[in-house]
């Protein structure tokens, strides 16, 4: 290899970094549903970059917008000013606004990550109850093996323990319960046991008071942890509770946004709509970094303009609406209505669903799930060596031409939503493959 460059300077994010050095796997170019390695080699996107290229690679409407945005304004802040196109993207956004056109949540804050909406739906929910004269209210209230992102509030409230593990000081209080694997086993579709363990809420309201919780978060559909399910009707008990106890419900959708099952946002898909909903990746196709905070207007009206809203929260990035993600979430959202992706995934989900599950009865197979466009194939642990197995199989999945994720024993998948039926099928038979020889 003549072009590898140099590995030493680029402090890599904090996973598997040793794995990679001694194999190194560079990807220097991609279109469509494909990448292209620095050896020329083509690479079957399987998951979507890392969930967020859910219209494909190189897609020119952006490519466009971009370089015209970049020509026309490079950057203007959004303090104290705006710019035409942040408010156009927000319009647009609120058209298919989680919780649908009335009654959904039309009010969109602009960050630069899904940390960063995390951190800020946190603190607007603080902010707000204090607005609201609730100002005892500061406890956010996560669940075991949540993620939301690596900020501090993201690590305070999600329950992933390695993610915690070097900051034992940082305050949480985590639902006890974690949706249940065990009782996911082979779904097809929603389990039907676990409803619940939504009833955790109500034990941990009677343990600290309602008078001191804000709000509690959830993904909808848990993705870092491995793709776990929630039960039946168990979305809509964790709401019924925080209602009945003024307590917000924040659903982090930085995975489930823009189209992952089949619907524009899982609040749509599960019917039950929160107060706050976090997003990025999906927003921008992954071209441009930027997240955004989808609050209803209760929240909102509330927190600018309640009894004790005086005391003005102080939150806003530096790339708070920057207008060239603008320019590329509007491209992105023009792609996702031209070409119906955002309910392609329910067009797919059967296709998807059978293919994935014929995988069921091969070797190092413990468990398959799967939503919309989403997929997970637990793998049994190699003796003594949690996830090793499951790395080995990403390694030689990648030697074969296809991209997966691989998180402790689970492989991830969530290719791009323009995927092909032919490309389902190479994605399923190459990790077929590479089951029948893994160790
Ligand atoms: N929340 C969830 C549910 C996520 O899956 C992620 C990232 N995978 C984040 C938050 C953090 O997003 P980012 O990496 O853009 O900060």
């Amino acid at each position: 290899r003549t072009n590898q460059p140099n590995l030493e300077n680029f402090w890599m994010p904090f996973t598997a970094n040793r794995q990679f050095k001694a194999a190194p796997r560079l990807l220097s170019g991609a279109k469509g549903m494909y990448y292209t390695d620095i050896d020329g080699n083509e690479v079957l996107d399987g998951t979507s970059g890392l969930w967020c290229v859910n219209a494909g690679h190189g897609r020119t409407q952006i490519v466009e917008a971009v370089a015209r945005q970049l020509g026309e304004l490079d950057f203007a802040p959004t303090f104290q000013m705006g710019h035409p196109i942040v408010f156009s993207f927000a319009e647009k956004l609120a058209a298919i606004a989680p919780g649908g056109k009335d009654g959904g949540l039309d009010r969109v804050f602009f960050t630069g990550s899904g940390s960063e909406s995390v951190d800020t739906a946190l603190k607007i929910a603080i902010a707000y109850q204090r607005a609201i004269g609730q100002g005892t209210r500061t406890r956010i209230i996560g669940r075991e093996k949540g993620y939301h992102g690596v900020g501090f509030g993201g690590i305070s409230v999600g329950g992933l323990v390695n993610n915690r593990r070097v900051f034992p000081q940082i305050p949480a209080d985590h639902m006890r319960h974690t949706l249940d694997m065990e009782r996911n086993a082979f779904s097809r579709g929603l389990p039907a046991h676990g409803i619940e363990l939504a009833e955790d809420l109500e034990r941990l309201v009677a343990l600290h008071g309602a008078e001191t919780i804000a709000a509690v978060i959830v993904e909808p559909m848990a993705g870092s942890a491995g793709v776990i399910l929630p039960p039946k009707g168990y979305l809509e008990r964790l709401r019924a509770i925080a209602d009945k106890h003024g307590i917000l419900l924040i659903f982090d959708e930085v995975i489930t946004g823009f189209g992952r099952l089949g619907t524009p946002f899982a609040t749509d898909y599960f019917g039950v709509t929160p107060d706050l909903v976090t997003t990025a990746k999906g927003l921008t196709n992954g071209a441009i970094p930027m997240g955004a905070v989808f609050a209803s207007r209760k929240v909102h009206d509330g927190l600018m303009t309640g009894p004790e809203s005086q005391i003005e929260l102080f939150h806003g990035y530096t790339y708070s609406g920057h207008p060239v993600a603008c320019a590329a979430g509007l491209a992105t959202l023009g792609i996702y209505a031209e070409e119906g992706l955002l309910t392609r995934g329910a067009e797919l989900a059967n296709y998807w669903q059978e293919a994935l599950h014929s995988l069921k009865g091969l070797p190092h197979v413990a468990d398959i799930r799967n939503l919309g466009l989403v997929g997970a194939i637990e793998l049994r642990s190699r003796d003594g060596a949690p996830g090793a197995r499951a790395y080995d199989v990403f390694v030689e999945c990648f030697r074969k031409g296809l991209l997966i994720r691989v998180t402790g024993d689970i492989i991830a998948l969530s290719p791009p939503l323009i995927v092909e039926k032919h490309q389902i099928d190479t994605i399923v038979s190459v990790i077929a493959d590479t089951l029948k020889t893994a160790a």
